[in-house]
């Protein structure tokens, strides 16, 4: 199974949240108005959406093998 490893930069991060919208369970925003990855590797594809759904293309996910 393909599983998605998520990396954010938070210097290109401008805080709108659009990723916490498409993946409510991959992103949170922190109390900076921030987001960081509330986990690294997923399967969930939401990740992809959520890399679109950036404006600041600052989310980027990278499709690793499975172990
Ligand atoms: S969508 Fe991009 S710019 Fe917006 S909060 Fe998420 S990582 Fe930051």
């Amino acid at each position: 199974m393909s599983k998605y490893e998520i990396t954010i930069d938070p210097s290109l991060c401008s805080g709108y949240g659009a990723c916490v919208d498409a993946a409510r369970d991959l992103f949170r925003l922190d109390k900076g108005g921030v987001a960081t990855v509330v986990v690294t590797h997923t399967d969930d594809p939401a990740a992809l959406d959520a890399a679109d759904a950036c404006p600041m293309g600052a989310i980027f996910v990278q499709e690793v093998r499975a172990a």
